[in-house]
């Protein structure tokens, strides 16, 4: 295991522990903010149901509202109706990272864009360098467009870059389709699914239960004399 020069990680679940999303209260609190300008504002719960994965906040706010209304009602709902609390040792892991000068991005299955999450984040105590949102990239993990695209914002290339997150399918499979090294977040651990149909290989991945065991595993991949 070779210690990485970047980290980047998926957000729920992993970064996060989240409930499901309150739109309702989102849907009231833009009612609130935007009435006379938004006049579908109520509509909000009932937009998002049954919508396909490319359905996103930020698209839905546009088609009523100038841009830099839209960016602002945004925010707006992620923080009326998003429901999130950083996960144990989430923040210290961070922290230690950033001593280090591991740079560190967030690569998200969202209907929120980026900017949205690179305000909110640091309200909450958890800042990452950057974030890649499906949003805004149109494309969803396990897709490999999705993991290139948080790899052009590090420069660097798959191999020097550790994947963290708790989806086998999304996070460790797609993350080790695209080169880079997944490391398997959170606990209790499913048993994991067999070879794929043709007989493809498990790739190889690191597990770790919870942020002190990826902060572990980090500092023994980094000790001299590991490679
Ligand atoms: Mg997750």
């Amino acid at each position: 295991m070779y210690a990485p020069r970047a980290i980047l990680v998926d957000i729920g679940e992993t970064l996060f522990k989240e409930q499901p999303m309150d739109w309702r209260a989102a849907a009231e609190a833009l009612a609130a903010r935007f009435h006379a300008l938004l006049p579908g504002a109520r509509d909000l719960e009932a937009a998002q149901e049954d919508r396909p994965d490319t359905w996103t906040v930020l698209a839905w706010l546009e088609t009523m509202l100038p841009a830099p209304l839209a960016a602002e009602a945004e925010i707006l709902v992620w923080e009326a109706g998003v429901r999130m609390e950083p996960m144990p040792g989430a923040l210290e892991a961070l922290a230690a990272f950033r001593a280090a000068g591991i740079p560190v991005g967030a690569v998200s299955n969202t209907r929120f864009s980026g900017r949205a999450y690179m305000e909110v984040l640091p309200r909450r105590g958890l800042a990452v360098d950057f974030v890649v949102s499906s949003a805004d990239v149109r494309a969803r993990k396990p897709d490999p467009a999705i993991f290139r695209a948080a790899l052009d914002r590090l420069g660097l290339p798959a191999k020097d870059v550790w994947f963290v997150g708790d989806s086998y399918e999304k996070d460790v499979l797609g993350a080790a389709a695209a080169g880079l090294f997944p490391v398997r977040f959170g606990g209790p651990r499913l048993a994991r699914p067999g070879p794929g149909e043709g007989g493809s290989p498990l790739p190889s991945c690191a597990e770790a239960a919870d942020w002190a065991a990826v902060l572990a595993l980090w500092k023994g991949a980094a000790a001299p004399g590991v490679s």
